[in-house]
């Protein structure tokens, strides 16, 4: 349990007995004791106090954590003491949002704590940690120092034109300010690459029943969660089972099948898969290419019409398997064979599934987590810098294009949380968990 605070000492006074009061304690030091409910003067918990004294502490403020034995009652009972003596609950985020406020991090760096802790993956868990570490920070502050050093000249110019101080070039301004440019292209091809590593991919079995989907899915995951059977239309609810492909969280969906039904449970089912299709990122359709395909197949290869296709031919250790029956209805799209009975060809889909997905593991290591709120910003700090090029390029004048390159910055000022609103800042730390 942590607390922080200016009162957090006087706090930890009136509960904590050990041989030393908390607030005499040398900073960074950890001390055994008990916790008291100040009321009863009953003993709640055998604890372990770990002492922050302000400055250099997570907060920047006086700070204390209490480690006991864990348990939701014996937690819940140290919680109560703190409060009954002064302590309040903690907003979600709120010990990041107060190391935000007193400037020990900035708000990219605060957003990265929040994806450290939601990541699914050790990729991502990396990549947020490298914006912790102020990667990102650093090169938007590298960019805002060089634009106020090209705007402070232009403004010299401006106001000592008479007296000897020339405009720059056209040529060296573009020189100047190219290499931010591209700075800020990376950033923001690096949140494109690296968007499958924060929120995953969705890959959704599509396919009539028993076709495979529940026995490919069980595959893929190597677990026996979907049921089954032999029978048509067992799965009659969508069954979602996530795995850790190549550094990417890959939810794999498997869905009721699609097809005409009066039987009113699997008819929800159909409805399902039909949104299915939808959310997925990439949705695969599954053959029995044992069989020659029918009107159902038909009917949802024409559902795919606008996504890039996957299909797979099921059931290849089948006397009937007839892959090439499949070759017109398939056509544009890419093909995996596979069975499920055997195992084969489960590594050649997930191939494929990377290839559409367009991501590269080897990549993400150089990756940084940007999320939807930087990348907007980063595309309009871009767009203002694009257009402050353009001006001076086509010789509107280094006064005209000074106006986008202020613009520029009071966005990257924004992007890293210098110029921000309340609630944009409480929109960020709402989507933390207590105690972060
Ligand atoms: P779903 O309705 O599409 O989810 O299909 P299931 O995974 O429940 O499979 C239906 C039936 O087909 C079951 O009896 C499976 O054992 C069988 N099956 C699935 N894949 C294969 C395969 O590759 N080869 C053979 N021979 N049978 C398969």
């Amino acid at each position: 349990m942590r607390m922080s605070g200016p009162e957090s000492f006087l706090i930890a006074d009136r509960v904590f007995r050990g041989t030393e009061r908390p607030s005499l304690c040398q900073t960074h030091t950890i001390h055994h004791g008990h916790i008291i409910d100040p009321r009863t003067g009953d003993q709640v918990d055998e604890v372990l106090l770990s002492v922050f004294k302000a400055p250099r502490t997570y907060t920047r403020e006086d700070l204390i954590e209490f480690s006991g034995h864990g348990g939701i009652v014996p937690g819940g009972m140290i919680l109560e003491a703190l409060i009954c003596s002064g302590a309040r609950l903690a907003e979600p985020g709120e010990f990041t949002k107060r190391a935000f406020v007193s400037g020990r991090i900035d708000l990219l760096q605060a957003e990265a704590v929040g994806e450290l802790i939601r990541a699914r993956t050790d990729a991502c868990a990396r990549a947020a940690l490298r914006q912790l570490n102020g990667r990102c920070s650093q090169q938007i502050e590298e960019c805002r120092i060089k634009l106020i050093q090209v705007i402070a000249f232009i403004e010299v110019t401006l106001d000592f034109s008479e007296e000897g101080i020339h405009e720059m070039e056209p040529a060296t301004f573009v020189d100047q300010l190219h290499p931010l440019q591209e700075m800020l292209d990376q950033l923001i091809k690096s949140s494109e690459k690296t968007r499958v590593l924060r929120d995953g991919l969705r890959v959704a079995l599509l396919g009539k029943p028993n076709v495979g989907k529940s026995s490919l899915l069980n595959l893929l995951i190597s677990r026996d969660r979907a049921i089954v059977h032999p029978e048509s239309g067992t799965t009659r609810d969508t069954i979602e089972e996530s795995a850790n492909i190549g550094g990417v969280p890959v939810t794999f969906v498997d869905t009721a099948g699609i097809r005409l039904t009066s039987d009113l449970v699997e008819q929800q089912g159909v409805e399902r898969s039909r949104r299915e299709l939808e959310q997925a990122d990439i949705p695969v359709v599954v053959f029995d290419a044992s069989q020659l395909p029918d009107e159902d197949d038909r009917r949802l290869v024409s559902l795919l019409s606008r996504r890039e296709q996957l299909f797979i031919l099921n059931k290849s250790d089948l006397n009937t398997y007839n892959a090439a029956s499949y070759s017109e209805l398939t056509i544009g799209g890419r093909c995996v064979k596979t069975s499920a009975t055997i195992g084969t060809g489960l590594e050649e889909l997930l191939k494929e599934i990377i290839k559409i997905a367009q991501y590269d593991p080897g990549r993400f290591e150089s990756g940084l987590v940007i999320n939807a709120r930087q990348g907007e910003l980063l595309n309009q700090a871009k767009g203002c810098l694009d257009r402050g090029i353009n001006v001076i390029v086509e010789g509107l004048g280094a006064e005209i294009a000074a106006i986008d390159l202020r613009e520029c910055v009071r966005t990257l000022d924004v992007l890293v949380g210098k110029d921000i609103g309340d609630a944009v800042l409480d929109h960020v730390f709402s989507r933390f968990c207590i105690g972060k």
